[in-house]
């Protein structure tokens, strides 16, 4: 094993992986320093998104559905189904089995591509120097060209709710229960708290969430954002706005948490309760300090908009920059890093990056909201389409939700697309590409789209910003 590499990358996640493999791609030998551990105590690559975020999430939040959909769905399409019985310690194992099968493809990958797979904690020195402290064995240091900092982050943690594993844990305990809590408590109704809500009330838990915010998905369309929260209190997931947690104290009946607003306090009890308030950059000890690594008040890398660090030739992607904490946003960033440093001139988009919810409605979204257009006074057309009027949506009894695309009022540019609906998070990709070509809503109005599809809606937002919509009586338009 050589100690001396074009590049190394510290963090196999989707930032990291995929940049080590690009650069591989472009030649460069290549070393990538990871520390995570499977469930099975072996080191593991992908890091938080295959083992622990995106995809053990969204395989549960499938098997979840399915459960609930025969349940509850079927008589309205014909189907009696009687029987219908859950295996908790099944459904965990087909979840483990996916997350297997695509970690272990990230191994032969990096086989494929002679990129080194360093397991163990990597810390940034001078010189482009990485002290690696294996899992089990003696420190060793090796060196690169250039080193890629991709260390992602992890949960925040609630001092007045401290985890214990088990009964109060974070996301990652809560993909990993072995049986359904009879009463779950959510502190934090952000994307994990309505995610991981939604694949245990569905798997027949009584679930409650606590928002310390008035406003419910403050970052999501105002309007889609106000329909979700109905659908999803219709569902069964009581989400309770405004509500500071004070303290949880695990007792022999579960847990108790007491929570207040700005008139009153109250306690809730629960069998189980899921910390899910928001994630932090992985920088501690990341660098030693004659580096002079610089990170910022809350732990973030400081990077420049081409991921330059303040180390020249140390670049940092990912969670562990500014930005949305976002899979694809770190991957992409990888790749512009990679093709940099091969001398390439390469860019990510920051403009059209899209944002998932995977509920049930699915929301999805990808450039400006209405609110960001107004504070910036743009003006604006607006093209909204609900899927109760699509074809598609309603053979599929699938009608909740709309599609709404702004554009600018001057020269009809789309500035942002808003989707609440079923298969949001395949849809909004049509959207993203027509951000990414600066398309206007004229060129998706005269795009000619498959019929009967769930993509129609898309076709007739675009005609209804200039209120020609076909199939709703009258185009809405502002
Ligand atoms: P990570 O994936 O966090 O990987 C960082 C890696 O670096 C880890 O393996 C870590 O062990 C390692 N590391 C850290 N420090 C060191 C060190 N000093 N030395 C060596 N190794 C180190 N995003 C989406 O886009 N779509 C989703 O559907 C989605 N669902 C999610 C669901 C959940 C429950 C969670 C928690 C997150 C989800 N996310 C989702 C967010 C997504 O997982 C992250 O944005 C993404 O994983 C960030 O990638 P990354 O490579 O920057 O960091
Ligand atoms: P989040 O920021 O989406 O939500 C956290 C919520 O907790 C916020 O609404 C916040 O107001 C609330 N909160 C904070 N402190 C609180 C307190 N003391 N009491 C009550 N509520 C409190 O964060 P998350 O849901 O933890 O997710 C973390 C990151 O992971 C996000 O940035 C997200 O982008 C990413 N993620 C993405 C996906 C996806 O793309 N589908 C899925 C899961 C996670």
């Amino acid at each position: 094993m050589t100690n001396n590499y074009d590049v190394i990358v510290i963090g196999a996640g989707p930032a990291g992986y995929v940049a080590a493999i690009r650069c591989a791609q472009l030649g460069m030998t290549v070393a990538c320093v990871d520390a995570w551990l499977g469930r099975d105590g072996k080191p593991a690559l992908g890091g938080t998104c295959l083992n622990a975020g995106c995809i053990p999430s969204k395989a549960l939040l499938e098997s979840s559905r399915l459960y609930d959909r025969l349940q509850q769905g079927m008589d309205t399409h014909g189907i009696a189904v009687d029987g219908v019985t859950l295996d908790v310690a099944a459904m965990m194992a087909s979840k483990d089995a996916t997350v297997h099968d695509l970690t272990h493809g990230i191994a032969a990958l990096f086989s494929t591509h002679a990129i080194e797979w360093i397991a163990g904690r990597g810390q940034l020195l001078p010189d482009r120097q990485v002290q690696v402290t294996p899992h089990s064995g003696a420190q060793h240091t090796v060196s690169a060209g250039h080193v890629i900092l991709a260390t992602g982050s992890v949960p925040i943690e609630l001092s007045v709710a401290p985890l214990d594993g088990d009964t109060v844990v974070d996301s990652e305990g809560a993909l990993n229960w072995k049986d359904v809590p009879q009463r779950l408590g959510i502190i934090g109704a952000g994307v994990i708290g309505l995610e991981l809500g939604s694949v245990w009330r569905r798997l027949g838990a009584e679930v409650v969430l606590l928002e310390a915010q008035e406003q419910f998905l403050p970052m999501a369309d105002r309007q889609l954002a106000k329909s979700a929260l109905n659908l999803f209190r219709k569902q069964g997931l009581d989400i309770r706005l405004g509500e500071r947690v004070k303290a949880a104290t695990v007792t022999g009946d579960g847990v108790n948490v007491e929570y207040e607003n700005d008139t009153d306090g109250h306690t809730l009890t629960v069998d189980r309760l899921i910390v899910a308030v928001g994630r932090r950059p992985c920088t501690d000890g990341l660098a030693a300090a004659e580096t002079e690594l610089l990170l910022d008040e809350q732990g973030f890398i400081h990077v420049d908009e081409e991921c330059c660090t303040s180390v020249p030739s140390v670049y940092a992607i990912g969670d562990a920059v500014r930005g949305p904490m976002l899979a694809h946003k770190g991957s992409e960033e990888g790749i512009a890093v990679a093709e940099r440093i091969a001398g390439q001139v390469s860019d990510v988009n920051y403009d059209a990056i899209a944002s998932v919810i995977y509920t049930h409605p699915e929301i999805a979204w990808v450039g400006k909201t209405e609110e960001a257009l107004k504070q910036a006074g743009v003006e604006y057309r607006t093209g909204l389409f609900p899927f109760a009027a699509s074809g598609r949506a309603r053979a599929m009894q699938e009608t909740a939700g709309e599609v709404k695309i702004l554009s600018d009022a001057a020269t009809d540019q789309v500035l942002g697309v808003h989707i609440m609906g079923e298969q949001a998070s395949e849809l909004i990709a049509q959207a993203v590409m027509a951000l990414e070509f600066d398309a206007s809503s004229e060129d998706i109005a005269r795009t000619i789209f498959a019929h009967p599809t769930l993509s129609e809606a898309m076709h007739e937002a675009a005609l209804a910003v200039d209120g020609r919509s076909i199939h709703m009586a009258r185009s809405r338009r502002r």
